[in-house]
């Protein structure tokens, strides 16, 4: 089912060319059908029915890192990130998905079986994986078919964050917040919720859980499996419309989880379930990007200000999710200055590089090339630690800065605040 006009929003495009230097595909395969000018082209010769979905169109669509550079900088803000997801549902249709990101998103649809399957994978790990505990990663002792030896994973917690607490968790009564954790941060990087929590006892702000929460659906969103998509969004939907009635608010400490839920559920439903997309809109009001609710409806900022200053520099990268969908930049930086030291990288909005499922299994050798470029960039800085509030950019820098033997440790700013607050 197609959300947008594809021929009429391609008719839009003005041939400006202001998207191409700012395209992740683009700086990685430099060619014109590589970029968002010229993927509209084809989205609307596909729409004409002068372009079939063969394995060549089906590459091209499967490359675009949807980082939504080329919507930020278009004098029309054609959404053409929007597009290429829906035309990874037509793709989905005609080819199937493979069966590993089905399995994958089997397990992001039953918790139960993905929380054993992370126990499990605890447990296992070690055979096959040498871990790098600082790191919360892991390295393949041997090549698999679609990741070198030389790559760093995620590696699994003993135990996921919404398993290691009680439902809730009482700080003292100034507020009611539920966290949505998201499930790289519930899985392996469970130190962001760990610092979430710590932050809120510090506020004297009640903590609800809210186990009952499902993924946000962005993985199947990005290869277009649709029906994951709804089965999780109404899921989630119905369960923060039953919690909102006694909280203040949602925080979830990770961009895209934030975007997908804020921006991409109501994108969604707009064609599908007009009254739920309304009662999403409502219930945004009351969910935010963790920094954007502590600094901005918490008294968070004047209490670290009262805390040492930390000696590490620091520097930090603007998910694509986080600043360009959601207008976040100022509010991890007003906080993180308090107590540190923060060098610019020369562009904090180039894309990191992971780009989806697809792009890390099939298409690494392009996550590889951009992210090569950011390491570089941190590298450049000399920071201590380089910080944005995205598992995805966690996951993808971390392997870029251990590619290029940078010392640069990647931290999520909770995690940062967390410190500060500690010392
Ligand atoms: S979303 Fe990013 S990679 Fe895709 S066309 Fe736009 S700028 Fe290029
Ligand atoms: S910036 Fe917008 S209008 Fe200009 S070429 Fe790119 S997509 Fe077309």
């Amino acid at each position: 089912m197609k959300n947008y006009d594809f021929k009429a929003i391609s008719d839009a495009c003005v041939k400006c060319g202001k998207c191409i230097p700012t395209c992740t595909i683009h700086t990685a395969n430099p060619d014109e059908v590589t970029s968002p000018r010229g993927f509209l082209e084809l989205l609307g010769a596909y729409d004409r029915g002068d372009l079939e979905l063969d394995k060549n169109a089906k590459n091209i669509f499967e490359s675009c890192f949807l980082c939504t550079n080329c919507v930020d900088v278009c004098p029309n803000t054609l959404p053409i990130d929007a597009m290429i997801e829906n035309v990874r549902y037509d793709i989905a249709k005609k080819y199937g998905i493979a069966f590993y990101k089905r399995a994958f998103f089997w397990f992001l649809r039953h918790r139960f079986f993905m929380d054993l399957a992370a126990k499990l994978g605890y447990v296992f790990q070690t055979c096959g994986f040498k871990i790098k505990h600082e790191l919360n990663s892991m390295k393949p002792r041997f090549s698999l078919p679609m990741i070198k030896k030389d790559r760093l994973l995620p590696s699994t917690a003993s135990k996921s964050f919404l398993n290691s607490h009680p439902p809730i968790i009482e700080n003292g009564g100034e507020g009611k917040v539920g966290i949505f954790i998201g499930c790289l941060a519930n899985y392996s990087y469970t130190d962001i919720g760990e610092g979430l929590l710590e932050i809120f006892k510090a506020l004297k702000i009640d903590v609800y859980l809210i186990k009952e929460q499902v993924c946000c659906g962005a993985p199947a969103y990005f290869t277009g499996d649709f029906d994951t998509v709804e089965y999780l969004a109404r899921k989630n939907i119905a369960y923060f419309k039953e919690v909102l009635a006694e909280l203040d608010a949602i925080v979830i400490p990770e961009a895209t989880c934030s975007a997908m839920i804020k921006e991409d559920y109501v994108h969604f439903f707009a064609s599908r379930d007009e009254e739920l997309a309304k009662q999403m809109k409502e219930l945004n009001k009351k969910i935010f990007m963790a920094t954007e609710y502590l600094q901005k409806h918490t008294r968070l900022q004047s209490l670290l200000a009262k805390k040492q200053a930390q000696k590490e520099l620091i520097t930090y990268h603007d998910p694509c999710h986080a600043k360009k969908m959601q207008g976040i930049y100022k509010e991890p930086r007003a906080l993180l200055a308090q107590n540190y030291e923060i060098k610019e990288m020369s562009d904090s909005n180039q894309c990191c590089g992971f780009g989806g499922v697809t792009i890390q299994s099939e298409k690494f050798h392009l996550a590889k090339k951009i992210g090569d470029k950011k390491a570089d960039m941190i590298e450049q800085t000399n920071a201590t630690y380089v910080s944005a509030e995205c598992s995805a950019c966690k996951m993808q820098i971390t392997n870029s800065l251990f590619q290029n033997k940078s010392k640069a440790v990647f931290k999520n700013p909770i995690e940062l605040i967390a410190k500060a607050l500690r010392a």
